[in-house]
């Protein structure tokens, strides 16, 4: 399930810095963006790499820091989260990091025959849809739509160069962005792809945790030694330790017997392994081997955004400060949108700041309350876009409403959004039509962007990439 970084690069390689690498430990060797890098050996942890830069320096450098020139066999590896112009990835590669965000997605259910699917859609509205691996044809999937009474199984093909289509008409990159296209319009499907049902309730094993030893994630309990408790999450504790001699940030599992929040758990896991940017919080390892279950992610001193901007206020915080974790997030989630991945939560207190105050968002691996709304389990409602409250469509775009909502956080220094609005009506007020004022002092360009995130239809929002230009220009003041 997680991704297994030697098929990535081999010995030999030569290697592009995607981002800057300070390096923390000694034995690191410290990049720039577009420092040629030769790989010269594998270690036992398969996210890092002995490197040697064209200076002749050697050390270690982390794997999702570089992208290889060419790849052994001459064909060009997974393009950088910066690049516009999409290159062909061995498709081994693809096929393992699809397979982990298609587990994600809540309306991918992998193995599932056709009658199991025809069960699930039965009693559903018009427009319920799910995708299933096609039994038929292996590899293929199929869209199954229900439509007065009658469940339409359409198989999803590629062609050649791995795009999927229904029609043979428009074909798409992939099933993400097929799914996007008929969550739009029905285009010739029998109906819209309005609701998508919800796979949690009967999932099972969808995360191994096999697979975390064998593809080199999991850290022995041993190596990692806890200091201090620092929070508490869904989860349970957030304790800071070390390991390696570096500070992390270690959450427990709280009740291992629980399967389903194990399988939560590791499911947040898993994508994150898959995700590594900058201005993401980076995971470091899963500890399996004692219960309870440790992830382990980078440990980030200032805490989370909100609670940097409630404790610290208009006298600490500067107008520069505001502006830098909103082009931070911004890159972050400018790299999730490249890579087709919903957030679905996010959020000021989603956000963690680091020792040299750069802003990273945390949580992206799981859509948990999506995933358990049958369960009773709160949305953020205040942050959600009216679609997604409404129809349950998470998109790019439904992150961009929130990411409105979460300048707007900023900008008033970590103040609850919406701050007269109980959370019963808020939903009502917005769709019709009502939107926050500007926050005290908030630049007028930070307030344009708000409203335009705050449009309701999805499709008048901006994404992340036109929205990273647009803060790249804006002045602090
Ligand atoms: P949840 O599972 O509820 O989302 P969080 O991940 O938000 O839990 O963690 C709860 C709190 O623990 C955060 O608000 C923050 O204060 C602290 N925390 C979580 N992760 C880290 C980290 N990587 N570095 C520092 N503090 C963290
Ligand atoms: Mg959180």
């Amino acid at each position: 399930m997680a991704t297994n970084s030697k098929q990535l690069i081999l010995v030999g390689t030569e290697c592009v810095g995607r981002y800057n690498f300070p390096g923390s430990a000694s034995h690191d060797l410290p990049f720039k963006r577009g420092d040629t890098l030769t790989i010269i050996s594998a270690s036992k942890d398969p996210n890092w790499y002995k490197a040697r830069r064209t200076d002749g320096l050697e050390g270690m450098i982390p794997f999702n820091y570089v992208q290889a020139k060419k790849s052994p066999t001459g064909e060009p590896l997974p393009s950088s989260a910066t690049s516009s112009s999409p290159t062909k990835v061995p498709s081994a590669v693809v096929s393992q990091k699809t397979a982990v965000k298609l587990q994600s997605m809540p309306w991918f259910h992998g193995k599932l025959t056709r009658e199991e699917a025809e069960k699930l859609l039965e009693r559903g509205k018009n427009g319920q849809f799910l995708v299933r691996e096609s039994q038929n044809f292996k590899g293929d999937y199929t869209l199954c739509v229900l439509y007065e009474h009658k469940v339409e199984h359409y198989r999803v093909r590629r062609n050649k160069k791995n795009f999927v289509t229904v029609d043979d008409e428009e074909y798409f990159e992939n099933l993400f962005k097929l799914v996007e296209h008929y969550q739009h319009e029905a285009d010739g499907l029998c109906s819209r792809l309005k609701y998508s049902v919800d796979k949690t309730k009967d999932i099972e094993y969808v995360v191994n945790m096999q697979d975390f030893k064998d593809s080199g994630w999991a850290i022995p309990r041993r190596h990692l030694t806890k200091k201090s408790q620092i929070g508490k999450g869904e989860f349970g504790e957030v304790w800071l330790g070390e390991y390696k001699e570096i500070k992390v940030a270690i959450k427990m599992l709280k009740d291992l017997k629980d399967e389903k929040a194990s399988q939560k758990f590791l499911q947040e896991a898993s994508v994150m392994t898959t995700l590594r940017h900058n201005n993401l919080v980076c995971m470091i390892g899963v500890s399996l081997d004692e219960s309870p279950i440790y992830l382990v992610t980078e440990f980030m001193a200032k805490g989370s955004l909100v609670d940097y901007l409630r404790s610290r206020g208009r006298a600490v915080v500067t107008k520069q400060n505001l502006l830098d974790f909103a082009r931070d997030i911004c890159k972050g989630m400018v790299y999730l949108e490249s890579q087709n991945f919903v957030h679905r939560d996010l959020a000021a207190r989603n956000v963690l700041i680091a020792e040299d105050g750069a802003a990273k968002v945390a949580d992206f691996g799981l859509t948990r309350e999506v995933f358990s709304r049958s369960e009773g389990a709160k949305l953020p409602v205040k942050w959600t876009a009216p679609e997604a409250l409404r129809e349950n469509t998470f998109s790019n775009k439904s992150d961009m409403w929130s990411f409105g909502i979460l300048l707007w956080e900023i900008y008033s220094y970590g103040r609850v959004p919406y701050p007269r609005v109980t959370v019963e009506d808020v939903a009502q007020h917005v769709e019709r039509g009502y939107r926050m004022d500007a926050p005290d002092g908030c630049p007028e360009a930070i307030y344009t962007m708000m409203k335009e995130a705050w449009a309701s239809d999805p499709s008048k929002r901006h994404n992340f990439a036109r929205v990273n230009k647009q803060l790249e220009t804006i002045s602090a003041t």
